[in-house]
């Protein structure tokens, strides 16, 4: 017997779509279309959709998570939702993600502050690094993903705290990200021993149990080229994670490398 195969997760990033009145209609036909044996699947709706889709999800097996979460645990934070919120509501959250540390100006320092509200609540994060395409262009893409996950780490020492066992990393290339342009898979595979090894470097002994999903317009076609590398553990899924064909053949995929998995490992 070898060791557990770490799962196969796929995470639909919805984004700034639907609306609460459609969300659980939406959530509901994803989970009867996507019903596969061994995949752990995840719906990121909106905040205000989170009660619909929890509620449109009961019982199906499909798990709930937030798109964000403030770094603070309460106070005079206008319009923002905390941890302590989404608990109940969510059992992930994605942090990190490219588009709030370009439009939201987010860092390091803060997105370790909000894995820890992640920990404090229950959470599992979805940690997001990537290169943007200058950085991939100049050949720094490991260094720029590394530097993130260090910088995160040292915050997160600062505080006395480490990140915790369940957390998972989406390595998602900037310039792959809604542009229909996708990394080769032995690339997103090589980034993925790059983000374990940067792991075990900073002290997070167990981070060859860390599962490791790809992000950047994936499709049902093109799954296939990043679960075929055994470093990559799933996908995260932006524009595709909205229709509902899409899901089912990105899922339909995923179920077969569960299977091949917990087959080798006996
Ligand atoms: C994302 O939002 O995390 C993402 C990967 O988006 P897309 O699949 O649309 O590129």
């Amino acid at each position: 017997m070898s060791a557990a195969p770490r799962p196969v997760i796929i995470a639909g990033n919805w984004k700034m779509n639907s609306t609460p009145a459609d969300a659980g209609a939406l959530a509901a036909e994803i989970a009867k279309r996507t019903d596969v044996d061994g995949v752990v699947r995840v719906v990121c709706p909106p905040f205000v959709c989170l009660f619909a889709v929890r509620d449109a999800l009961e019982g199906s097996g499909v798990e709930v998570g937030a798109q964000n979460v403030h770094a603070e645990p309460a106070g005079a934070y206008t319009g923002e939702i905390s941890g302590q919120m989404l608990a109940g509501l969510a059992t992930w959250v994605i942090v990190g993600h490219s588009e709030r540390r370009r439009d939201q100006n987010e860092s390091d320092s803060l997105i370790a502050r909000k894995i820890l509200r992640c920990a404090e609540n229950g959470l599992r994060p979805i940690l997001c690094v990537g290169e943007d395409l200058s950085e991939r262009i100049a050949g720094r893409a490991e260094k720029t993903v590394r530097e993130q996950l260090e910088s995160t780490l040292e915050e997160l020492a600062r505080d006395g705290s480490s990140l915790p066992g369940d957390v998972v990393i989406a390595y998602e290339p900037v310039w792959a990200i809604g542009t229909g342009r996708t990394a080769r898979g032995a690339d997103a595979a090589a980034m993925a021993e790059v983000i374990r090894s940067a792991l075990l470097g900073g002290g997070f002994e167990n981070a060859a149990a860390v599962p490791v999903l790809y992000g950047g317009s994936v499709t049902s076609a093109t799954i296939g080229e990043f679960l075929d590398e055994p470093s990559i553990d799933g996908a995260l899924v932006g524009g595709a994670s909205l229709k509902v064909d899409e899901m089912a053949g990105i899922v339909a995929r995923a179920g077969l490398t569960a299977q091949a998995r917990r087959a080798a490992a006996g």
